[in-house]
């Protein structure tokens, strides 16, 4: 008998239970999972009110499995074997599974439902029928009601018969994209993707925002924020990566403003311009990486004079957390080691000194004066490069291969 698992069967989390949108928060769910598991193309998703399927097809059950531990909106999951309808299938089938599992000492029960009506045994008759011939199998097994070692569970449908005996819990959260999407402001550093994730985690669905500053920045230092920004992919799938063009806008503020004010001016321009692209793109929020103390750019005078240029909520996920809280998540979505790369960000070689920690809003309004604001940023917004991003590399690099071509 072969005991490979056909397919495994999804429960859904926090799931609004309201009627329309339920189905909302299924088909995002349904689509995010096919992303996430798109690197293995055998691989099938479809999925029905009451759970997602995900068909095997031959693939190689732990990795799949380790996939969708991952992504949000899953509050388990349970592999199957799917068998077909017919008692002496299944009985073959439920002996092989427990002989498998079988150590000294074990306890079990067989829990069998029946939504074929049909069906020649009832539920009850199935547990007795399958119960017995495991102890056919197994005759030092013990039966136990309460708190088994292994549930058996058996389930008659209308297509076919699925036997499970292990549950695997899930990230939880929300399915991403179902509270609709956010611009995720992504430099290199420790801080933005871990604010990614979990704007991720309740159902935010998130493009990246990337400044470069070729040729102060190096293509690495591109191509470090598009590989957090493919980490961030096995929460929910693809992701949109918007390259924005930021060097003429640099090289302005440092021949026009004060040093002290370089880095204000830096930031208010990078809201502008994500803002503009989150109105282009229909994106509701901003998200960013801020931390409370971090850095200059990091009071509360100085969130207060960057904000300023906008009304677009802003949402800073990691605010009030201390680094070594923030290193700590980094390290469980696998984002640290990527993050700590030696690549100079647009930011760090225009920094100043001694930045200042409390910029005054009528000087840093004085100061763009000398600039052409509005110039600066439509030419930066037009000059915006946008690719997607898969869980899958070599996808990227096919769709790169495509535009060169075009
Ligand atoms: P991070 O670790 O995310 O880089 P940080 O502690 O280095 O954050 P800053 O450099 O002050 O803090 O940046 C604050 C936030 O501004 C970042 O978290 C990010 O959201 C945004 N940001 C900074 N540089 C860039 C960039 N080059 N492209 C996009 N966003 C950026
Ligand atoms: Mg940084």
């Amino acid at each position: 008998m072969n005991l490979q698992y056909s397919e495994i069967m999804v429960r859904y989390g926090e799931l609004s239970t309201k009627g329309k949108n339920r189905m909302r928060f299924i088909n995002k769910l349904r689509r995010n999972i096919q992303d996430v598991l798109s690197v293995y193309p055998e691989v099938k998703v479809s999925a029905d009110r009451d759970r997602c399927h995900v068909f095997l097809n031959g693939v190689d059950y732990t990795p799949v499995a380790e996939s969708l531990q991952q992504i949000f909106g899953i509050q388990a999951f349970n592999p199957v074997y799917r068998v077909e309808k017919d008692v002496v299938v299944l009985t073959k089938a439920v002996q092989a599974i427990m002989t498998d599992l079988y150590y000294e000492g074990m306890t079990f029960k067989v829990t069998s439902k029946r939504s074929d009506h049909q069906f020649e045994l009832d539920s009850t008759q199935l547990n007795h029928t399958l119960g017995g011939a495991v102890f056919d199998v197994l005759p030092n097994i013990k039966a136990q009601m309460k708190k088994p070692d292994v549930n058996l569970k058996v389930e008659i449908r209308d297509e076919a018969a699925y036997i499970s005996h292990e549950e695997i819990r899930g990230a939880g959260g929300l399915p991403v994209g179902t509270a609709g999407k956010g611009m995720l402001m992504l430099s290199g550093g420790i801080d933005s993707p871990v604010a990614g994730y979990l704007a991720l985690k309740r159902g935010v669905d998130i493009e990246a925002v990337h400044f470069a500053s070729p040729p102060y920045t190096s293509p690495g230092a591109l191509k470090k924020a598009q590989d957090l920004t493919r980490k961030l992919t096995k929460f929910g799938g693809n992701i949109q990566f918007i390259e924005v063009p930021f060097t003429e806008i640099q090289e302005e503020i440092k021949e026009k403003a004060p040093e002290a004010y370089l880095m204000t001016l830096t930031r208010r321009f990078m809201m502008r311009i994500t803002d503009r692209i989150r109105q282009q793109r229909d994106a509701r929020i901003i998200i960013n990486g801020e931390s409370l103390g971090q850095v200059a750019s990091q009071t509360l005078e100085s969130m207060q004079a960057i904000n300023a240029v906008t009304t677009t909520p802003v949402i800073r996920p990691v605010v009030t957390m201390d680094k070594l809280e923030i290193i700590d998540l980094a390290q469980k979505i696998d984002t640290f080691e990527i993050s700590i790369q030696p690549f100079e960000d647009c930011c760090t070689i225009f920094a100043p000194d001694r930045p200042k920690t409390n910029p005054k809003l009528k000087n840093v309004e004085q100061y763009e004066e000398r600039l052409d604001v509005e110039g600066l940023v439509e030419r930066a917004v037009a000059g915006i490069k946008v690719t997607e991003i898969t869980p899958n590399e070599e996808s990227d690099d096919v769709t790169d291969l495509i535009d060169d071509l075009l």
